[in-house]
């Protein structure tokens, strides 16, 4: 989660309330829904590859985002939101004649939200060779540790002005149910066996300040009441990296965007948005020749305590 707190009115854009269903479709719809989205994939890029040639912008649907969209086929939700990652990352790419080879081959961006609990876990994987999408891992995440009421005035507060609340309250599942899907999705990309354990393969996570994997994903654990998995114990700091290559401190996720050039895109404090704007600055430190390499360990003999790999660090 970014830290700094800026006014983004102009720049908002509060998703519809008018979506998807309450409930989830049947076996049976599902498997009809899977194969209509498939055949109308096609459709829905050449629509959103004529928005973006003429500068148009649309948020992400978060039920695709989940992979539980069940509108693929209507024109006018594909209209409102988009359905595709890469064209849009396309848009962001930069030139490739400064890339430098890198130790690791994949960076898995993640930008928790939640102060209390987590209650979104958003993660976007780019190639380091390339810097290209690769694939996004996105859900919504349910408190257990605190009532229902308060959960529900929690997600208001938080998500309501943003409008994605009934997307939340559709899809949000426990933490727990979090990792047992990301940990298949981690082994689809052999990135990381249950079985053997340790870090993960080639690949590290990249995010904005050290809040998410030093203190929140182990609270997270503590409070889910589970051993903290063996891929959370070391972590890319963005902003370490940002300091030691252009040798400029940046407070946050905003002061970067600000000082590369780089626009905003959607809506500050939605994680998955959030998690895509620092994918775009992750994209530009690679392009100007930014080696990324891990700069904070946890102890695996003593978990409370995390080691900071940069002498020159944001603190
Ligand atoms: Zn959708």
């Amino acid at each position: 989660m970014a830290r700094v707190r800026v006014s983004l009115s102009p720049l908002l854009f509060v998703r519809s309330n008018v979506s998807p269903p309450q409930t989830l479709p049947s076996i049976t719809s599902r498997k009809l829904t899977v194969s209509a989205s498939f055949m109308s994939r096609n459709s829905a890029i050449e629509t959103e590859a004529a928005s973006l040639r003429t500068g148009g912008w649309k948020p992400m649907c978060l039920y695709f985002t989940q992979g539980k969209c069940t509108k693929m086929n209507d024109a006018s939700h594909l209209e409102q939101f988009s359905h595709n990652y890469v064209m849009d990352s396309q848009l962001n790419a930069f030139k490739l004649n400064n890339l430098k080879p890198q130790d690791l081959e994949y960076l898995l961006v993640l930008d928790l939200e939640g102060k209390v609990e987590i209650i979104e876990f958003p993660v976007v994987m780019i190639g380091t060779r390339t810097m290209e999408f690769i694939d996004s891992f996105h859900r919504f995440v349910r408190p257990t540790a605190m009532s229902e009421e308060k959960a529900r005035q929690y997600i208001e507060g938080k998500y309501g002005k943003l409008g994605v609340d009934r997307v939340w309250h559709d899809t949000a599942v426990p933490f727990k149910n979090v990792l047992v899907e990301f940990e298949t999705w981690l082994t689809k990309h052999q990135l990381w066996e249950k079985e053997t354990g340790g870090s993960l393969h080639q690949a590290a996570f990249v995010t904005c300040g050290n809040w998410d994997l030093k203190t929140k994903v182990f609270q997270q654990c503590k409070t889910s009441r589970i051993k903290i998995p063996s891929y959370f114990m070391e972590w890319i700091n963005i902003k370490d990296i940002y300091l030691n290559f252009y040798k400029r401190r940046a407070t946050g996720m905003m002061t970067m965007m600000r000082e590369l050039g780089i626009p905003m895109r959607g809506s500050h404090h939605l994680g998955i948005d959030d998690t895509r704007n620092i994918t775009r600055v992750l994209q530009r430190l690679l392009a100007d020749g930014a080696s990324l390499q891990v700069t904070a360990r946890r102890s695996i003999s003593d978990p409370n305590n995390v080691n900071f790999l940069f002498k020159n660090r944001i603190v």
